[in-house]
């Protein structure tokens, strides 16, 4: 029986990788890369996927296909800093620095002497020119990153006084608690839920204090019978303590913006007296992912010699693209979150014309609120406009090409333009057209 099992014709890989199409994307990829797609087009064949005889198309197949697995998106969703979506896009400033720092740089060479430099003067420079209320700066590689070494360096086996209403869980379950606890930080928590004051601050400091921290609840909002303690009168608590305040305002708003009243900025914080602000870089300053820490030079010197800090070093790539985020013109996050309403319903209108024009009745145009998204103002909608598609079209929008990710939301597919740039409007109503093809 076992000569008619149909498995035992699936080819063998050694003939596989002498197919003139196999031994040509050897060429372009690697032979790892190579022999994944054997094996996958093999075992396709031994669940009885395909048959024996499809293999090797398969196989040709699949090597034409794409190399990588991050495929960009049309983001038609409406929130500017959309976690699973990447978070902030680079600027096309931003995207030629990568460019240019992707091969030798001179990142830690004095090209006129020769001689080894220091690393990240650029970024640190655009950083201080940005934000003139901090005496010095340093990029780590993420918020978080820049929490911890922060907390460690001033309250390793000592207190970080915080308040318990700012306890917060930001992606995929990590708790900013728990992190700061994992290097051996000690918590000394403050307050309720919903009100803390300047007299609990007062009662926890002592000893072990290490330092007072105040962290922006950046994706939640309490409300109600609230209070809370601003800057100005924990630099108080502080300054009596002796130890520093820290303030992690999440989003790397550099400087108060009116149309988010709510959201903490860093020369704000600075000026009401923190010693060290801690913000993202990928958020609503939108650059690439990269810790941000400004504040008072001692204190910057400080955490740029503690030994955790070559833990959470950013690369060359991204020290790059931070400094071109600043000098340049404002970045996309920056435009996405100031779009004018009125042009977002002409760009709709038009999108939805076309595909009414293409065959398809009833696209309406409708009234929708764009978020902010990802750890910044939490809760603030951003009025605009959306076309409404059938919300079955949803799937094939997002594995279409361009990918478009729309908002599903009350049995439509939602298309907000506010996040896609001017230029990609007609890829998209191509995408739209093409995606609504399958479902007449
Ligand atoms: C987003 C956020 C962080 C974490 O920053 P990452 O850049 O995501 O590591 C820390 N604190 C606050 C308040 C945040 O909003």
């Amino acid at each position: 029986m076992a000569q008619h099992d149909p498995r035992r014709a699936i080819p063998r890989t050694d003939d596989l990788m002498r197919l003139p199409e196999v031994l040509e994307a050897t060429q372009r990829l690697s032979i790892a890369a190579v022999k994944a797609r054997v094996r996958a087009a093999q075992d396709r064949a031994r669940t009885g996927e395909i048959t024996p005889d499809a293999v090797a198309d398969e196989l040709i197949r699949t090597l034409e296909e794409r190399g990588a697995s991050l495929t960009p998106v049309l983001n038609a969703t409406g929130i500017v800093v959309h976690t699973n979506l990447g978070r902030a896009p680079l600027s096309p400033a931003a995207q030629q620095a990568v460019e240019d720092a992707s091969g030798y740089v001179d990142v830690e060479m004095d090209l006129d002497s020769g001689r080894r430099s220091k690393r990240g003067v650029g970024a640190r420079q655009a950083l201080l020119d940005a934000c003139p209320a901090a005496e010095d700066a340093l990029v780590v590689n993420n918020g978080a990153g820049a929490l911890v070494l922060a907390t460690t360096a001033f309250a390793f086996q000592r207190e970080v006084v915080i308040s318990r209403g700012e306890f917060v869980e930001i992606g995929a379950g990590f708790r900013l608690s728990d992190l700061m606890t994992s290097t051996g930080a000690v918590l000394r928590e403050v307050g309720t839920t919903n009100r803390t004051h300047r007299e609990d601050y007062a009662q926890a400091i002592g000893e072990q204090t290490g330092c007072v921290l105040k962290v922006h609840p950046s994706n939640f909002r309490v409300s109600g019978f609230t209070s809370g303690v601003g800057i100005s009168e924990l630099r108080t608590v502080a300054e009596t303590a002796g130890v520093p305040l820290i303030v992690d305002v999440g989003s790397g708003l550099l400087h108060h913006d009116p149309a988010l009243p709510e959201e903490p900025d860093l020369t704000s914080a600075l000026e009401a007296g923190a010693d060290l602000v801690i913000a993202s870089g990928d958020k609503l300053l939108g650059g690439p992912q990269a810790g941000l820490l400004l504040g008072r030079a001692e204190i910057i010197q400080k955490l740029a010699k503690h030994p955790l800090a070559r833990a959470v070093r950013c690369d060359k790539l991204t020290l790059a693209a931070l400094e071109a985020t600043l000098t340049a013109a404002q970045p996309p996050v920056q435009q996405y979150l100031h779009a004018d309403p009125d042009h977002l319903r002409v760009r709709a209108e038009r999108l939805a014309h076309h595909v009414t024009q293409a065959g398809y009745r009833g696209i309406s145009v409708v009234p929708h609120d764009g978020r902010v998204g990802g750890g910044g103002a939490p809760g603030v909608p951003l009025p605009g406009w959306a076309v409404a598609l059938p919300e079955m079209v949803a799937g094939a929008l997002r594995t279409g090409s361009p990918a478009v990710v729309g908002r599903v939301h009350d049995g439509a597919c939602l298309i907000d333009l506010r996040c896609i740039p001017e230029h990609d409007d007609d890829r998209l109503a191509t995408a739209v057209i093409a995606a609504l093809g399958g479902h007449p």
